[in-house]
């Protein structure tokens, strides 16, 4: 069997982890098994990589950032690969240059494109265990790029698939997929299957137990993925195209902390003012989630949309300096707010839904600033602080407790 096992930044954070880590990859090629392994950056070294580049310039070039943020990988890789050497098995580091992970050339959100297996494939077949940097590629130019937070997932599943990997198994520091995260609301349940299309609006939405991009990939590419503990032996939770689990109306709840809300006020009430907007951002990247448009006064309406908080400095440039074409009297944002999500294929045609979440949340005194639907999601955004709160009330509203 061929496995790609993935390793998160927690279960990697120092010497003892490492340790574990390293012993139990060994443990499955002892088995006769293929061991791909994936990792992300040791604890919280991305974050650090990060506050060090702003101390010496706070705009960064995004080139640059990427070529620092590759570095915190490249430093696992080959601690771990130092680790199965001392415990007397073959391993091998390999970097995104060195295995050629090609991906498109957007900095900070590059896209795996193809990935070259001849390398990996030479190592294992030398039967080594061949240990890979997470969230990084290289693009056209040769510069290396990185695949966005969380991005080491993304490398996991794509590996699997170009590798036609038996098993990917992606460790963190929970032991599965809950109905909320376990941290905010501790008597969340741990689900035993979750169906693509659910964990992709749970990624999305702010669940960062998994990359939303390697859930989309896994769909595309039939990858059966695992999220299980690196420090347990518990079974983890399987993401796959359909499962047996019951339909239940309400699977979970979502919250995302970075998000930002700016509305373009005082636009002329005529065609083509939104697709400016959004033709704006969307050609600098920018993803925009909730959008309200208001009903136009006379001359002039309102559009209010959220963005994600680390984009919100660059969409108000891009905003003010097109004001004029866009027609807007002013610009303003928000920064104190939160999404708050709950997630269930079951709540297609249930009109009670919507109803019995924005209830549980006027029984807490939460007040809603915006609202989104689709088939099998319904999202609010309401004052940052209110979140934690919010979400246990939903989650005990929805009965999704052990
Ligand atoms: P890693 O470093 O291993 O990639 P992450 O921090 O990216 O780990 O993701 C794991 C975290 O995701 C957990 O510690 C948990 O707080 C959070 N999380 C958010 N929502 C959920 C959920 N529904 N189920 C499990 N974990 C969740
Ligand atoms: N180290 C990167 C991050 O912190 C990628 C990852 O952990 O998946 O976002
Ligand atoms: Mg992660």
């Amino acid at each position: 069997m061929l496995i790609v096992k993935k390793f998160g930044g927690s279960s990697v954070a120092d010497k003892d982890r490492i340790y574990n880590v390293a012993r139990r990859c060994i443990e499955e090629y002892e088995k006769g098994n293929e061991v791909v392994v994936v990792l992300s950056a040791m604890g919280k070294t991305t974050d650090g990589l990060i506050a060090k580049a702003r101390e010496i310039n706070p705009n960064p070039p995004k080139r640059e950032m990427d070529m620092l943020l590759a570095t915190g990988e490249q430093t696992s890789v080959a601690l771990m690969s130092m680790a199965m050497s001392a415990l007397g098995v073959p391993a091998v580091s390999l970097n995104a240059a060195q295995v050629a992970m090609h991906t498109t050339s957007a900095y900070g959100m590059a896209k795996l494109k193809r990935i070259d297996t001849e390398r990996i494939r030479h190592e294992l077949d030398a039967r080594k265990i061949v240990i890979i940097t997470g969230f990084q590629g290289i693009n056209k130019y040769d510069d290396i790029t990185t695949l966005g937070r969380g991005g080491s997932d993304t490398t996991a599943v794509a590996l699997a698939a170009a590798l036609h990997a038996d098993a990917c198994e992606i460790y963190t520091d929970v032991d599965g997929v809950y109905t909320a995260d376990p941290r905010i609301v501790p008597n969340a349940r741990k689900l035993a299957e979750v169906s693509y299309d659910e964990m992709l609006e749970f990624a999305s939405l702010g669940a960062k137990v998994l990359h939303n991009r390697s859930v989309e990939m896994a769909k595309r590419y039939g990858v059966q993925l695992v999220v299980l503990s690196s420090l347990t032996r518990a079974e983890g939770t399987i993401i796959k195209e359909e499962t047996k689990v019951e339909r239940m109306l309400v699977s979970g709840v979502a919250a995302d902390k970075n998000v930002a809300r700016i509305s373009v006020i005082g636009v002329k009430n005529e065609p083509g003012i939104a697709f400016k907007i959004f033709n704006l951002l969307a050609r600098h990247h920018i993803n925009v989630d909730i959008i309200i448009q208001s009903i136009g006064r006379e001359e002039r309406k309102d559009i209010s949309f959220t963005v994600a908080r680390t984009d919100l400095q660059e969409a108000m440039t891009l905003l003010n300096e097109n004001r004029e074409v866009l027609t807007a009297q002013t610009i303003a944002c928000e920064e104190g707010v939160a999404k708050i999500s709950i997630i269930g294929a079951g709540m297609t045609s249930n009109p009670g839904v919507a109803a019995k979440m924005f209830e549980s949340l006027y029984s807490a005194n939460v007040n809603i600033k915006m609202i989104a639907t689709s088939e099998i999601r319904i999202t609010v955004l309401i004052a940052e602080e209110d979140v934690n709160r919010a979400m246990r009330t939903v989650h005990d509203a929805f009965d999704l407790a052990d």
